[in-house]
């Protein structure tokens, strides 16, 4: 095990909330769906007990709305409360007055139920691009103090293939923290996380993060979703090959991995690892 300690994340939503099934849930069905997300949420929070590890958890206003329990017990089992924002819709679908009370009401409630404050939030899918920079001034006028919304890959759902790949100050007071990839032949490719974790061997995977953090001397930031280790959710009909394959692929293999992964390195939360002073990032836990 290296000695740099990186950033583990997981996006708190359930499967039906998932961007890509968008065309074939409407909004107003989902409180109609089998919910496995609190289910889910004990086994990650019993892994990362198993493991000691700490963890960040940006968790959707929907989902504390409806299981409070759940926000309740992620702070009181020492993990950090982020916000996934409140209704799981891309900042890119949203205009300003709009992704203001999506992101304000999230911040607003999650630090009601956690009695934390909540410093972090990641865009559902990475949807803050070069398009709708703004997003950032919301987020500082809201409080929110770093945010890891940006994915600096090429995608045909979200990514801002030239923005920068490590932490940085996106405007005073507020850091962009961007999901972790790989640079090889001028491109960057996704290394840490999401359907690409489930789609390559384990050990590929654990290669990417050991050579991140070896060529340069950085903590990761490694993310999933709580659908992701449930081989048991129900099945959603009618969708196209490329989503059901991108959504459903080696699902049945992913808590086992994500339980070697936690052994492999060394895992923070992310507040304790990018806001602290200069330095934290490098250390060991
Ligand atoms: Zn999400």
């Amino acid at each position: 095990m290296n000695k740099i300690r990186n950033a583990m994340s997981i996006d708190v939503e359930d499967y039906f909330q998932v961007s890509a099934f968008a065309p074939y849930i409407a909004r107003g069905e989902w409180d109609a769906r089998e919910c496995r997300v609190e289910r889910n949420i004990a086994r990650i929070l019993d892994l990362l007990d198993a493991k000691q590890v700490k963890a960040t958890f940006f968790t959707l206003g929907w989902i504390a709305q409806r299981y409070p329990q759940i926000v309740r017990e992620i702070v009181a089992r020492g993990h950090e409360l982020a916000s996934h924002g409140f209704g799981h819709e891309r900042a890119s679908d949203l205009d300003r007055a709009a992704f203001l009370k999506d992101v304000g009401d999230a911040k607003a409630l999650l630090e009601d139920l956690g009695g934390v404050e909540v410093k972090g939030y990641r865009a559902p899918s990475f949807s803050i691009g070069k398009d709708n920079l703004w997003a950032f001034d919301v987020l500082q006028e809201c409080g929110y103090r770093y945010s890891s919304s940006v994915y600096p890959i090429e995608h045909d759902h979200y990514g801002m293939p030239d923005s920068p790949r490590f932490a940085y100050e996106v405007r005073p007071g507020l850091i962009e923290v961007p999901v972790t990839t790989l640079r090889w032949r001028g491109k960057n490719y996704p290394s840490s996380g999401g359907g690409w974790f489930r789609l390559l061997p384990y050990g590929v995977s654990r290669w990417m993060i050991e050579r991140f953090n070896r060529i340069e001397g950085r903590s990761a930031v490694f993310y999933f979703h709580p659908w992701e280790i449930d081989p048991e959710q129900p099945r959603i009909p009618g969708i196209d090959a490329k989503t059901r394959f991108r959504h459903y692929v080696n699902i049945g293999r992913t808590e086992s991995r994500i339980e070697q992964l936690l052994g492999d390195f060394a895992w923070g939360r992310m507040d304790e690892i990018f806001l602290a002073p200069t330095g934290a990032e490098r250390l060991a836990a």
